[in-house]
């Protein structure tokens, strides 16, 4: 791959990842207008109320998957949380853990904090392997913990006691709240990922996230894969020096690690020409260095689009639902 198209890589992410992230913003702030109109009684609200929201609530997300398992339909409170989580998990099931890399905006703004801190601080830290790994295990144990108590602990009628709560259906608020209205308890967690964060490339992610955990699970049969031609490289391990995931790149002829996020980073900074590449299993020839992207993105819109499409994006609840509902929210439990 040449310099010209290695500075492209970088910056088709760069540019998918901060138009995901004002995309987010953009939500955030016309979700907060509307349960603002609410909060001030206001007889119809300001805007609409921005269904995507709803990519919030990934725990919820699972409990709707198990209800749409056991019952064969989609839960009409927040249909959006479960279109919006299938989509994720069908790009990572084609294009690797590009969520994370790509779209997710924790993820955005971990990798920021890192180069904040290797600007700061001169470098980034690399806790010792054995610590790395015991650390890595702690998010796929959260996630078993869901995915035993969710999938496995709760019968079809409790998942549809659950989602027929109020709880359930305020729940987009009490996420709102979460960030607007955020305890000292959760300042203090906050300030202390985001300190570990400046020092450990992408500590949350790396260690915690068990929906990134997830994702990383089911990319490992993704046909797309960082593939190296050994034959044409050098042994430089510039690619495993700068991997965020810390993987061994360079003494691997194919990459399928669950830890893999697919950002193309190793790609980038491969000085020799057409030896790394992102690419699907049956495909020989080096593809452009825009069709990654283009899928990553494309499957994610399809996703969106065919929930819209069929009606599974909008919110059986009113206006009127949330002005009953909302001043209840903090006395809210399921
Ligand atoms: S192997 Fe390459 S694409 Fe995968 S995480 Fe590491 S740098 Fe990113
Ligand atoms: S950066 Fe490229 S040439 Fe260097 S070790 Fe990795 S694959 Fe080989």
């Amino acid at each position: 791959m040449n310099i010209f198209s290695l500075k492209s890589a970088t910056a088709i992410r760069t540019a998918v990842q901060w138009c995901f992230m004002l995309w987010i913003v953009g939500i955030g702030i016309r979700f907060g207008a509307f349960i603002n109109s609410v909060e001030r009684g206001a007889h119809a609200p300001l805007v609409s109320r921005p269904p995507g929201v709803e990519g919030f609530l990934p725990i919820g997300a699972l409990t709707s998957l198990k209800y749409w398992l056991v019952s064969g339909e989609i839960h009409p409170v927040h249909p959006a949380a479960l279109v919006i989580f299938l989509t994720i998990l069908l790009m990572s099931l084609l294009a690797k853990k590009s969520f994370c890399s790509w779209l997710c905006p924790v993820g955005t703004l971990s990798e920021v904090v890192y180069k904040l801190g290797r600007k700061v601080l001169g470098r980034n830290f690399r806790i010792w392997l054995w610590l790395d790994l015991l650390l890595r295990g702690i998010k796929y144990l959260l996630l078993l913990l869901f995915l035993v108590f969710i999938l496995i602990g709760m019968s079809g009628e409790k998942v549809l006691r659950f989602l027929d709560t109020p709880y359930w259906a305020v729940s987009d608020v009490k996420m709102l709240h979460f960030f607007t209205r955020m305890s000292g308890t959760t300042m203090v967690v906050l300030a202390t990922l985001t300190i570990l964060s400046l020092f450990y490339k992408m500590f949350w992610c790396r260690y915690l996230c068990p929906y990134g955990a997830l994702l990383g699970l089911v990319s490992i049969i993704s046909p797309f894969k960082i593939r190296r031609d050994a034959s044409g490289c050098t042994g430089c391990r510039r690619c495993s020096a700068t991997c965020p995931s810390r993987l061994e790149v360079h003494s691997c002829t194919e990459i399928s690690s669950p830890e893999c996020t697919g950002c193309l980073t190793c790609v980038a900074n491969c000085p020799e020409r057409k030896v790394l590449a992102m690419q699907p299993v049956f495909w020989k020839r080096p593809l452009p260095v825009w069709v990654f992207p283009s899928v990553v993105v494309g499957i994610f819109m399809a996703g969106i689009g065919a929930g819209m499409v069929s009606g599974h994006w909008q919110s059986s609840l009113s206006y009127a639902d949330y002005q009953r509902l909302i001043p209840l929210e903090r006395t809210l439990s399921h």
